[in-house]
């Protein structure tokens, strides 16, 4: 980890401005999932315990630059109490006058949380005024948001050339330690497992990682893709036909890297995607599939994918092996989530659908690293710089 972090940074005494991920589901005005508050608590704490006051900043939905009173950041603030049993101060602004009063009245180791970023447009906008504006609510400023940082906007990135010190918060560190050391040196053998819907969402993804990993596994639709490129029968499942070059490519690029790339060999197939269709197994060369759709791995596919995590040193995980939303279809996901959970290798799981099967499977705390930010995370698999994470300054 090279970039600073709020542990280099002397924050005792300090207006600590953390940029957080509060982006959290609520309903009639109640926090329904409180993950990524609980996510955010250790460097809170943290800040708390150095004597810090701090000030937590977090964008909450699309509000497109416009006061929403459905996506305030009140009821959170009511959360974020509750959960720590301490006073959570509420500014009704983001800047201004209610933000300075909120934190005039703060005293060393309080919270304020402050309203809504993009209740200013100038946030996504990464405006300098706005940025500025910020930056002069605090001494020190604290990225902890992941899942924003491949944004470039005035609370992540804008506002680090504004203040007099920056570093990542606790879970940016992590984030970044687990990611960064799977990219650049992992315990092998190191196998990643790509699943999901499209190839097209995952392709930087999955070109990166040829350059780092010893096995690709591929599950979920985009592996029929694979499969039309290779001639087989796919019936009626999910290809995209304008990347079948885009496949060829990346068997290619496999080879040329000696990577081993395994697609299903058996697999659920179902006229419907519909829980009461009759589904059926079928081998993946079997031309019966027709007028079908294939929906999941098949149990061969499944303990021999099982065998490999097994025997990996790093395992990474982004995307379902089939539709996995519906139980009769989400074996392969939940028997590769419980594989996951058994191995004794380092595992990282991204993406929310892989997070919701691995909590579905009840092994959530059997995980090494889940990484919160869906496409942030994905972005650095890819290979690309996240802005708010490159402008922090280095160690
Ligand atoms: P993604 O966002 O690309 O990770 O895709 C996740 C979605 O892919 C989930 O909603 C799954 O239901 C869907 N999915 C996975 N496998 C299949 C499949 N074989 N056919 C259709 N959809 C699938």
């Amino acid at each position: 980890m090279t970039k600073r972090s709020i542990k280099d940074l002397d924050i005792s005494g300090k207006r600590v401005l953390i940029r957080v991920d509060f982006n959290v589901p609520i309903d009639n005005g109640k926090v329904t999932d409180d993950t990524r508050i609980r996510a955010a608590l250790p460097t809170i704490e943290y800040a708390r315990g150095q004597g810090a006051t701090v000030l937590l900043a977090s964008h909450l939905g699309r509000p497109k630059g416009k006061v929403c009173d459905d996506m305030t950041l009140g009821p959170v603030a009511n959360h974020l109490s509750s959960l720590m049993g301490v006073p959570v101060l509420f500014a009704s602004n983001c800047i201004g006058g209610e933000a300075k009063a909120a934190l005039d009245k703060a005293v060393p180791g309080g919270v304020v949380l402050l309203e809504n970023l993009r209740f200013h447009e100038e946030e996504e906008k990464n405006e300098t005024g706005f940025s500025k504006a910020l930056a002069s609510l605090a001494d020190v400023y604290v990225n902890d948001a992941f899942g924003t940082a491949h944004r470039a906007h005035a609370s992540t990135e804008g506002i680090i050339s504004h203040v007099h010190s920056a570093g990542a918060g606790l879970l940016v560190s992590l984030e970044l330690e687990y990611l960064g050391n799977l990219l650049d040196k992992p315990a092998r053998p190191l196998v990643a497992i790509i699943g999901g819907a499209k190839v097209s969402g995952k392709l930087e993804v999955i070109k990166n990682l040829l350059k780092s990993v010893d096995t690709l596994l591929i599950g979920g639709a985009m592996a029929y893709t694979f499969f039309k490129r290779r001639g087989l029968p796919v019936g009626q499942s999910l290809v995209e036909q304008n990347l079948l070059k885009e496949t060829e490519l990346i068997e290619e690029l496999a080879s040329k890297h000696n990577v081993r790339l395994l697609l299903p060999t058996d697999h659920i197939v179902t006229k419907t995607i519909d829980a009461k269709a009759t589904h059926e197994l079928l081998t993946i060369n079997d031309p019966s599939i027709v007028d079908r759709i294939g929906v999941d791995i098949g149990p061969k596919t499944s303990s021999m994918y099982a065998d490999i995590v097994q025997a990996a040193e790093t395992v990474v995980w982004n995307g379902p092996m089939g539709v996995f939303e519906i139980d009769v279809f989400s074996k392969g996901t939940l028997a590769l989530a419980k594989a996951m959970a058994v191995t004794t290798a380092t595992t990282i799981v991204g993406g929310g659908d892989s997070i919701a099967a691995i909590s579905k499977a009840g092994v959530t705390n059997e995980i090494t690293h889940i990484s919160t930010g869906g496409g942030a995370s994905l972005e650095f698999l890819g290979g690309r710089s996240l802005p708010g994470i490159a402008a922090l300054p280095d160690k």
